[in-house]
């Protein structure tokens, strides 16, 4: 009996929701559903040529890709050279993952490792001339305690090989996008975004574990902190920024405070490789809408165009 009135009252409540809606909340629901997005959490799965990401991307208009590598078989500035400005090469991931692999997590602080120095021996020009202008997904800190799994590790935020990519990514105004998590501590990126000031460092997925008021006092304490949304929401079975019922409050007044440090990724890794539209859709369904409007141009794209440079 209860349940029935409750969902008469809720069914009540959805079919007036489209008249109730003001004409500015209906505006933003329609822009965030058709404005042109900046996905900097976009990973190459591999073995595909960058048409398929074309494709992916004009299907869901997202209008700029990448910020992160990843996938073995495609290389950054493979798909940078047919892309051109619309891909946000980052370099460094399908290394960092190879030494781990085949040589585990100590070698991860050896800059002589062969796969490191092949980065090394190509990435300065790269970054120099502006095909690509940094570094990610760097993984620092990725250990699950729910799910332990192939490829987790915990190094230290300054260790040599991140340092090196730290120190070249500051010498252009650069990027290093950084998945670490909230247990690690915040001195480790504190100091790091002190010691390189022109380095914009993307956290990604916004540091996991981390509060709002933890993100808040990094904000405050440092300009050229930023952090990316991605896997934050019903696809990724996470839900901790936002899932059906929208964004969550104590986000959407940290992303208000802030609006100038959030952007948008799809994270369609680790089998939601064939998800991307509807991870894209989430975000413009349950993230986007949700912030004013100055706001959710900010995040969509703005400072994703800012961060990287993007035309
Ligand atoms: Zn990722």
């Amino acid at each position: 009996m209860i349940r029935s009135w409750s969902r008469a009252v809720f069914l009540c409540l959805l079919l007036a929701t489209p008249e109730a809606l003001s004409a500015q909340e209906k505006k933003t629901i329609d822009l965030a559903r058709t404005m042109p997005l900046a996905d900097v959490h976009m990973h190459l799965n591999g073995g595909h040529d960058a048409d398929h990401y074309r494709g992916l991307m004009d299907r869901a208009n997202v209008r700029w890709g990448g910020g992160v590598g990843g996938g073995r078989d495609d290389h950054p500035l493979e798909v940078k050279s047919i892309l051109g400005a619309r891909y946000i090469a980052a370099l460094g991931q399908t290394e960092f993952f190879g030494v781990l692999l085949t040589s585990g997590e100590r070698a991860l602080y050896d800059p002589e490792q062969p796969l490191f120095q092949r980065l090394f021996a190509y990435a300065p020009a790269a970054i120099k001339n502006g095909l690509a202008r940094g570094f990610g997904e760097i993984h620092i800190n990725n250990i699950s305690p729910f799910s332990p799994a192939r490829g987790q590790r915990r190094i230290d935020l300054e260790s040599p090989v991140v340092q090196k990519m730290f120190d070249l990514a500051n010498r252009h105004g650069g990027f290093v996008q950084i998945h670490t998590m909230s247990n690690s501590g915040l001195d480790e990126i504190l100091q790091a975004s002190a010691r390189y000031p022109d380095v914009k460092i993307v956290l990604s997925h916004c540091l996991p574990g981390a509060s709002t008021r933890q993100l808040d006092t990094l904000f405050r304490a440092r300009a050229n902190l930023y952090c990316e949304l991605s896997a934050q929401g019903p696809m990724h079975r996470i839900e901790r920024v936002y899932g059906k019922f929208g964004l969550r409050e104590e986000w959407r007044d940290l992303i208000e405070r802030h609006p100038s440090r959030f952007m948008v990724g799809s994270d369609a890794c680790c089998g939601l490789e064939n998800r991307y539209e509807e991870i894209i859709q989430e975000i413009r369904t349950y993230l986007l809408p949700a912030l004013s409007e100055k706001t959710m141009r900010r995040v969509a794209s703005e400072n994703a165009r800012q961060v990287f440079r993007l035309q």
